[in-house]
């Protein structure tokens, strides 16, 4: 199977070279072109499998012929070693915690599987790869996390030292072996100028350098599987299920759109955005406007004004989006209305979830997943029909112990801190201080990896 680019200049490539090369040339995301399907009979023996199991179920049929299974089911049972909680709140509807891997994001289905994908091919084709990447906080520690001792990728992260919290600091700097942190005096924007002055400098090319960005295709598919998994614990005789996904670049959610065309038995997917609405008045109208700058609310890794992941979702609905968010064919907005249904929540409503969660049902949600049950709850209340017996399950993308300020602020207590947040008060910090000048980042890189990849 080949994975064509969504703007259709890039010829087609195998998952491989999609994944080693992330964006396509041409400025599109790659997507398989063929979705593979897994009947009702195989989803129905999900039910008596692990979460790695049914990952390298779903996962294998994504990548037939790409990945002996036995490596495959090496790869996820290595990257998936945490729990996945699907905790009951009332009626039929239940939250899925996907806070519990070492940064406590979601993004740690991803990335994890992602790393350890890449790390496979390198060593296949006997090479190394650098990763850069700059963060204003939880990225770098997602990405360091997920490449953290893997024998073929070496990690540089840059951060502006003034933007980020010491819990954030901590759980990239206190890592070592194959991740290098680099602290800077200035702001993100210019951390991240650092980074792209590099990928372009002819100088650097002998470094091998990728971004691992959130838009790698080996990012989307490992987060079809959480779906599967949700469905496989929860539904009786083969019922239709409802999602609630709290959106931002909308990766989370074309995960599940992918897992619904596969096979998965969906009957709707929430689509819960913060203030940033672009997405809301997009299906309503059909027309489509990013918001610049974005709006800043409390779900702050939802604050995106164009989401990257919308050319995805046009693409599968028959439709053409460039990476400006110019459409250049209409999507099938009839379907795409009657398979996704969205709400925008605003601040104080996220607010006020928190809160009624956790006073009426004793939940603890933080502002992310927050946008998410509230959109749910929103959709079933406008239904006809009753709502009691529908199985609902809404996505919780982050543990409220990174959030502690807000939560104690509306509930008046600081969550505890999961296991993989424990501890790191304690630990020894290793980074450096490099000035914010493009040739210094130039020469920490010369010096420290010149012939990595030999
Ligand atoms: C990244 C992120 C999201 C948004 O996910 P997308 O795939 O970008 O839509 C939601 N919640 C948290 C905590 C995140 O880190």
């Amino acid at each position: 199977m080949l994975f064509y680019s969504t703007n259709q200049q890039s010829p087609p490539i195998p998952f491989s070279q999609a994944l080693l090369q992330g964006q396509a040339p041409d400025g599109g995301l790659y997507m398989p072109e063929e979705i593979p399907v897994l009947s009702a009979r195989e989803i129905s023996t999900f039910s008596e499998l692990e979460y790695h199991e049914v990952a390298a179920r779903v996962m294998g049929k994504f990548l037939e012929g790409e990945l002996p299974p036995q490596i495959l089911d090496a790869l996820t049972k290595d990257a998936y070693d945490f729990e996945v909680p699907l905790e009951h709140v009332q009626e039929r509807q239940y939250v899925m915690r996907l806070d519990q891997g070492p940064t406590a994001s979601f993004k740690d289905f991803a990335a994890r599987m992602m790393g350890r994908l890449m790390n496979h091919y390198l060593e296949e084709q006997d090479r190394n790869l650098l990763i850069l990447t700059a963060t204003s906080g939880d990225t770098g520690s997602a990405i360091s996390h997920a490449f953290l001792g893997l024998e073929r990728i070496k990690a540089v992260v840059l951060f502006p030292e003034d933007e980020v919290t010491a819990r954030q600091r901590k759980q990239m700097t206190t890592l070592g072996q194959n991740i290098k942190v680099l602290g800077l005096d200035g702001k993100f924007d210019a951390c991240q100028a650092l980074v792209k002055q590099a990928f372009s400098d002819p100088d650097l090319q002998g470094l091998n350098l990728s971004s691992a960005n959130s838009i790698n295709i080996g990012r989307l598919i490992p987060q079809t599987v959480y779906y599967f998994w949700a469905y496989s614990r929860l539904s009786k005789n083969a019922e239709n299920i409802i999602f609630s996904v709290p959106s931002g670049n909308f990766g989370d959610m074309m995960g599940g759109i992918l897992a619904m065309k596969t096979g998965l038995p969906v009957q709707k997917f929430v689509v819960g955005v913060n203030e940033n609405d672009e997405f809301p008045k997009y299906l309503r109208t059909g027309r489509y406007d990013k918001i610049e700058p974005s709006r800043n609310c409390i779900s702050s890794a939802m604050n995106v004004g164009h989401p990257s992941n919308l050319a995805r979702l046009v693409d599968l609905y028959g439709g053409m989006m460039d990476e400006k968010g110019i459409l250049h064919k209409p999507a099938d907005m009839e379907t795409m209305r009657r398979e996704i249904w969205t709400a925008s929540v605003s601040d104080e409503q996220t607010r006020k979830t928190i809160r009624e969660a956790w006073e009426n049902h004793r939940l603890l949600l933080e502002p992310h997943g927050a946008v998410g049950w509230a959109g749910l709850q929103k959709y079933l209340t406008g239904l006809s029909d009753n709502a009691a017996d529908k199985l609902c399950v809404s996505l919780e993308t982050a543990h409220p112990a990174k959030f502690p300020e807000e939560i104690n602020r509306l509930l008046g207590f600081d969550p505890s801190l999961p296991p993989a947040l424990e501890g790191i008060e304690e630990k020894e910090e290793h980074y450096e201080k490099i000035p914010l000048k493009y040739a210094a980042f130039k020469e920490y890189l010369v010096s420290n990896y010149q012939g990595f990849n030999h």
